[in-house]
């Protein structure tokens, strides 16, 4: 990718560059966990985005997208915004920056990536990411990188709008290879764990599907979990969050509030338990553990918080199956991807095995996606 880049940069604008890189992300579990203030436990892989940036000189970005094969040209003013969707991403956080007194000039660019769009590894989080951190490299502005992802983050909120929480832009900037980052999404305090799996391997099992009723479910499981913590909050008043709740106190409303409620409060305590259970368990490279809190969160994500749908559910019950380790299904839910950590040696039994039922049962073959834990952020 660098050298076509690099090609393609001095054949359009005439000069050498720089490249930058930053990277999708994956969820290993901590699912429905970020607005109860709870943890998640991503990590960045090895597909991502590569760009090529060169100041200017002028007030001008000049950028060009080697995917789409399209070029956008804009100012830095907020009337600026330019028409190609892909292209406000770049212009949300130049914006982004320049709001919070950073310094942006005029830059050309050339840019392309291997993450799939829209299968749930963050796409749009790789490139706010890598645009995020090599202005602040070349303009010199300082900004951490917890600021660079918030400037991400914005950028959805602001400029493609998508009310995104914080989680896919920080694992794409504070990405390590071999390692997974437990974010507390109340405090915003994160840990490295080692995610040294040998031996096994990660692979996605896309459903290519997505079931429309997907953003209304997801407010209605919001309202639940605010109605679970306000009648515990009657009893315990310090609660802040749904996470901070204990198993017990659930137990005292439960006849307090519709039995819909109850179970997806009891999906987010018990899910905020597994993701410190899975971390303990990765400590020890104990990965019999891992695999099985995997399907614990996808049993209570499709039984408890009823996220799922038959396309992932089937796939998770062709992983049993396949005595693959661990299988879930990641991200919002209604469709998209399950993540399985599977033994080397199954690994071919284990994907024959799925293309071939899942296209037997639902008429069209899954995509894979293998997956290696990588860098985020990034000048290479
Ligand atoms: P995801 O879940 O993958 O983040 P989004 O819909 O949030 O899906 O973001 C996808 C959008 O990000 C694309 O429609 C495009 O505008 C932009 N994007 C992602 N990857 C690329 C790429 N390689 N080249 C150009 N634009 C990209
Ligand atoms: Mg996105």
């Amino acid at each position: 990718m660098k050298e076509k880049i690099q090609e393609k940069f001095k054949v359009l604008f005439g000069v050498p560059c720089d490249v930058y890189a930053s990277a999708g992300r994956i969820n290993l579990i901590g699912e429905h966990t970020d607005y109860n203030g709870g943890y998640v436990l991503p990590g960045a892989i090895d597909k991502g985005i590569m760009a090529g940036i060169a100041p200017n000189g002028t007030d001008l970005v000049k950028v060009f997208s080697i995917d789409y094969n399209e070029y956008a040209q804009f100012g830095l003013e907020e009337e600026d915004k330019p028409e190609q969707q892909w292209a406000r991403y770049i212009f949300g956080v130049c914006r982004e920056t320049i709001k919070r007194g950073g310094t942006v000039k005029g830059f050309n660019a050339v840019f392309c990536g291997d993450v799939p769009l829209g299968a749930g590894l963050s796409s749009s989080a790789a490139l706010e990411s890598t645009f995020a951190f090599a202005l602040n490299d070349i303009f010199g502005n300082g900004f951490d990188l917890f600021e660079l992802a918030r400037i991400g983050q914005s950028t959805e909120h602001n400029y493609c709008g998508v009310k995104c929480g914080i989680m896919d832009q920080f694992a794409s900037c504070f990405g390590k290879a071999g390692y997974l980052i437990r974010l507390n999404c109340k405090t915003l305090e994160y840990q490295y764990f080692p995610f040294n799996y040998e031996g096994y391997k990660m692979v996605l099992v896309d459903t290519c599907v997505k079931h429309e009723l997907a953003s209304s479910a997801y407010n209605k499981r919001r309202e639940s979990c605010e109605n679970a913590l306000a009648a515990i909050r009657k009893r315990h008043p310090d609660t802040e969050t749904l996470s901070d709740a204990k198993r017990i106190w659930l137990e005292e409303v439960k006849a307090e509030i519709p039995s819909e409620d109850y179970l997806r409060a009891e999906h987010v305590i018990g899910e905020v338990q597994r993701v410190l259970d899975l971390c303990d368990a990765l400590e020890r490279k104990d990965f019999e553990t891992v695999g099985e809190l995997m399907y614990q969160t996808h049993f209570s994500l499709s039984r408890l918080y009823e996220v799922s749908c038959e396309e992932l559910d089937f796939l998770n019950k062709v992983a049993r199956k396949c005595d693959v380790t661990g299988s879930r299904v990641m991200g919002g839910g209604f469709g998209g991807c399950t993540i399985n950590l599977v033994k080397e040696e199954l690994y071919d039994q284990f994907i024959r095995t799925a293309i071939d039922l899942y296209a037997k049962k639902f008429g069209r073959a899954p995509k894979i996606y293998d997956i290696v834990s990588s860098d985020g952020a990034r000048k290479l």
